[in-house]
């Protein structure tokens, strides 16, 4: 593959070209356009403006359906994944998914490396879409035994097949550059002060605040962290040192600054703790009627944060990762909600 920070600024010929017609020609077409949706208690609190991109529509159900196809017609483009090919990656669910979902719109194999501490509807999910699924044991990236250094041994092994690497290949941010940042700046007219959002690979964070960015200088960028995660030291500091965790979050905080992060213009960071997160989750199904996932919940909270912080009379866009639905035998399980000390 051609080197990242060069293939990042290619980003002036779309890797997938889309079409405006009502009718979407397909699982590619179907990935994004997503509705932005104002939450209308947070805004009637703060005063501002809280809108948030429907990623759980995504045909995949989350926020890594872009990343994921994005990723792959990278392959393709750069010959690296042939006809029949198979695409590996270690992942803590999503980007599974989405990857699962597009090798079978595209005729490859899916093989995923996956933490074995992650929920049991993503492992089924995945297994149901015909993915091989590999479970290990949780170990830091610095490990050998990590998932993503397991998913990138195993590919090496293997013919035409590729390692997705979702965390330093930028792929992932151009799908947010190309798509989610494009989609916000033309659903809110230009009329946007801030975007919000946590990060796991970064990917999110980098493409669609660059993409704002460039729109306009003025928009702030701010980065919402879980705890146990080292993103909001990054962001303050320079240097990732991990807060004290753990959280019952999934698919974001990191303890290292990927590529993708590497590209991301970040002006603010604030740090939600679990319990503020569940209490957002909560809420939001009982006055709006919404069943929201984990890093949801967190990207609300950090909107809310933002807000309080900027004033009244501002608009702030953050990310509906993925649904409730995903986590009904953990964030939505109140005996287990209550194990974790967070009934
Ligand atoms: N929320 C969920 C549920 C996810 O699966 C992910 C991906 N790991 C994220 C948020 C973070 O997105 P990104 O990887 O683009 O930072």
């Amino acid at each position: 593959m051609t080197r990242n920070t060069d293939f990042f600024d290619q980003a002036s010929t779309p890797l997938i070209e889309r079409t405006k017609a009502s009718v979407q020609a397909g699982f590619a077409e179907a990935v994004g356009d997503t509705p932005l949706i104002r939450l209308n208690s947070l805004s009637e609190e703060t005063g501002c403006e809280i809108l948030a991109k429907a990623e759980f529509l995504n045909p995949g159900g989350s926020v890594k359906d872009r990343a994921a196809l994005w990723m792959v017609r990278r392959a393709e483009v750069e010959g690296a994944l042939e006809p029949g090919g198979t695409v590996v990656e270690g992942t803590a669910g999503n980007t599974g998914i989405g990857l699962a979902h597009v090798c079978n719109a595209r005729g490859y194999a899916c093989l995923i490396y996956m933490p074995n501490n992650q929920s049991q509807e993503k492992i089924e999910l995945l297994r149901t879409l015909g993915a091989a699924v590999m479970l290990v044991p949780p170990a830091p990236y610095t490990d050998e035994m990590n998932y993503q250094k397991q998913a990138g041994r195993h590919a090496a092994r293997l013919e035409n097949a590729v390692w997705v690497n979702q965390f330093d290949n930028l792929a992932n941010a151009r799908a947010h550059y190309e798509s989610t940042g494009p989609e916000i700046w033309t659903q809110t007219e230009g009329m946007i002060d801030a975007f919000v959002c946590a990060a796991g690979t970064g990917g999110t964070i980098a493409g669609t605040g660059r993409y704002l960015k460039a729109q306009s200088a003025n928009v702030k960028v701010m980065l919402v962290d879980c705890m146990g995660s080292g993103l909001y030291s990054w962001v303050k500091t320079g240097e990732p040192v991990m807060s004290q965790g753990p959280s019952i979050t999934e698919g974001i905080g990191n303890s290292r600054v990927t590529d993708n992060l590497a590209v991301a213009a970040v002006d603010e960071a604030f740090q939600v703790p679990d319990i503020d997160m569940v209490r957002m989750v909560q809420r939001m199904l009982r006055e709006e009627g919404w069943l929201f996932g984990t890093s949801t919940g967190i990207n609300l909270c950090g909107a809310v944060r933002a807000a309080k912080r900027l004033g009244p009379g501002h608009t702030i866009v953050t990310i509906l990762c993925d649904a409730g639905s995903r986590y009904q035998s953990s964030l939505w399980n109140p005996k287990w909600l209550a194990a974790k000390g967070l009934a």
